[in-house]
């Protein structure tokens, strides 16, 4: 993951660990992703306080209340979205944020009549099975259990981290 010269790892500034992975070619388009913690930030989340960031204030409920400002920028935790599963973090019934790894699967023909898509261009034939979901304390462990994964699929690289995944 190291080859590419816009890619380098520093110390994360909020859980410490050197698992911070600095994506992107210029300053404007630098995205943080915390392989350790799983949070992640990017210019657009730049600002003194959460409360004046534009981009905080269209956040979903849950991802503001785990939001935490550090080095001048609101963090959130990463949402994964892969070909064959969805990473992404949940309050478990402590309201104790977890990650749960959901695979994606097939919906059978007679299901696809409760999954229509949004733009009415007839039905959804696949889904993320949050209901069954395996549950990880951390990030880690759960990116851990993508890259067995993704090893399993043959050697397919590591999925490319999108921002725009984790807009809510
Ligand atoms: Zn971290």
């Amino acid at each position: 993951m190291s080859q590419n010269t816009n890619h380098i790892v520093i110390n994360c500034p909020l859980c410490g660990q050197h698992g911070l992975h600095v994506m992107g070619t210029r300053a404007d388009e630098e995205t943080r992703q915390c392989l350790s913690c799983g949070y992640v930030t990017a210019p657009k989340f730049k600002c003194e306080k959460p409360e004046d960031n534009k981009e905080y204030s269209t956040l979903t409920p849950d991802m503001q209340q785990w939001a935490k400002h550090e080095d001048g920028f609101v963090w959130i935790p990463t949402i994964m979205t892969l070909p064959f599963g969805l990473l992404y973090p949940f309050n478990d019934e402590n309201k104790k944020l977890k990650w749960g790894f959901a695979e994606m699967v097939n919906i059978s023909k007679e299901e696809q009549k409760q999954y229509p898509r949004e733009d009415g261009n007839g039905y959804y034939q696949s889904r993320y099975d949050t209901e069954n979901a395996k549950v990880y304390d951390t990030f880690l462990e759960g990116m851990t259990y993508v890259n067995e994964k993704v090893k399993d699929k043959k050697g397919s690289a590591l999925p490319k981290l999108n921002l725009d995944d984790i807009d809510g």
